[in-house]
């Protein structure tokens, strides 16, 4: 039987990708019934919302969903229509595997870390007040009553929500799979030196969760340190959890050890939902054009298969990548140009996808 599976194809280069990644992922031979969902700036226009209920009600039903990048305007305009798939389907943990292909133009190898943002709370979570809103006095107010100091007249406000269930609830998957898959040790990483109340309790959490967890190592890092280190020695980290922000950054820093974001696959994973997901955004610089690289979609449907039982398929899609990266005939201008500096000799998107 078809296994069903909601495809939000995007915008940018989220059809291209899409297009390329249904392709490799029929050639495996596992049935797939998609059901093809748009979203996004497009959408909004034609049906005044970016993120129609029709998506919602089609992922529901699937629990099982892959979406190509979605744009998100700066400043004005609707909030993004990622954080709020993350938020609906309460998709806590992200899970965003960095590992080395040999072929893969980077300037490091052997990479293999995971990271596991936290993808609900946090800075992230999108609880801001302009400095016009009424509720902004308010808030000011509280934070001279708790003798804090407040901020400057005319300050634009954001709230870093962090909760004892959220923390735990992300250290606890990011050990579970550690354990399950034979990693040596944990990294936390957190800002509890300055953010005593929301990294501290992000920090004690983890802490706690480590104590009960005692055949994985675990150890914590300030992220500015954890940035440092992850580029001056990234072998030495293994698993690392983090809360929502610093886990959107670090995973971009991510990206760029294994060759770039064209090559950072993830998943959103909640209790009943999961949504596989790229790394990186709509390129709109070279949406259109055959020049993205698929390979972190078809990387994170490699994760979609393992989670809908098909190993077989993840594992000949995985090998596929090795096999057509190492070869280096057929590779995108992302990864010519980090090998050589330049990208002569590359390949579109479809025809990296054809020797896949
Ligand atoms: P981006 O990740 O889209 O692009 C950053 C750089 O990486 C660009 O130079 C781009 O060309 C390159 N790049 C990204 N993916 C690539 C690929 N597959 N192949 C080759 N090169 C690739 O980041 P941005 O420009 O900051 O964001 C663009 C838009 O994407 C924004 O609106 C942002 O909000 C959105 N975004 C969406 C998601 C998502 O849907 N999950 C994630 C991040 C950003």
């Amino acid at each position: 039987m078809a296994h069903e599976v909601v495809l939000i194809p995007g915008d940018g280069i989220g059809p291209e990708i899409s297009r390329a990644m249904q392709r490799v992922v029929e050639a495996t031979g596992v049935s797939i019934a998609w059901n093809v969902q748009d979203a996004g700036a497009a959408v909004m226009e034609t049906e005044g919302t970016p993120l129609p209920e029709r998506v919602l009600d089609a992922i529901v039903e699937a629990r099982v969903a892959i979406k190509g990048p979605v744009t998100t305007p700066v400043g004005s305009g609707f909030r993004s229509i990622n954080v709020a798939l993350r938020k609906h389907f309460d998709l806590f943990s992200c899970v965003r595997p960095c590992l080395s292909q040999p072929g893969d133009g980077s300037r490091y190898t052997d990479i293999d870390l995971v990271i596991f943002r936290e993808n609900t709370e946090d800075l992230y979570a999108g609880i801001e007040f302009s400095p016009n809103d009424s509720e902004v006095q308010t808030i000011v107010d509280a934070i001279v009553r708790s003798g804090q100091t407040p901020p400057r007249p005319g300050s634009a406000l954001s709230i870093k929500p962090i909760s004892e269930v959220g923390s735990r609830r992300i250290v606890e998957a990011a050990f579970a799979y550690a354990e399950c898959a034979g990693r040596r040790k944990v990294t936390a990483v957190h800002k509890a030196n300055i953010m005593k109340e929301t990294d501290g309790l992000f920090l004690r959490v983890a802490r706690e969760v480590a104590a009960s967890h005692p055949t994985v190592a675990f150890e914590d890092r300030i992220v500015d340190a954890a940035c440092m280190g992850l580029v001056q020695d990234p072998w030495s980290f293994d698993v690392l959890v983090m809360p929502n922000l610093y886990g959107d950054i670090i995973s971009d820093l991510g990206a760029g050890l294994i060759g770039g974001l064209g090559m950072a696959p993830g998943a959103n994973m909640g209790q009943t939902v999961a949504l596989f997901e790229a790394t990186h955004g709509s390129a709109p610089d070279i949406a259109g054009k055959d020049r993205a690289n698929p390979t972190a979609l078809i990387l994170s449907a490699a994760m979609m298969l393992d989670h809908l039982g098909e190993h077989a398929a993840g594992s000949k899609i995985r090998e596929a990548v090795r096999t057509v990266l190492h070869e280096g005939a057929c590779v995108t201008a992302d990864v010519r140009h980090t090998q050589t500096g330049s990208s002569a000799g590359a390949v579109g998107t479809q025809a990296y996808a054809d020797a896949l």
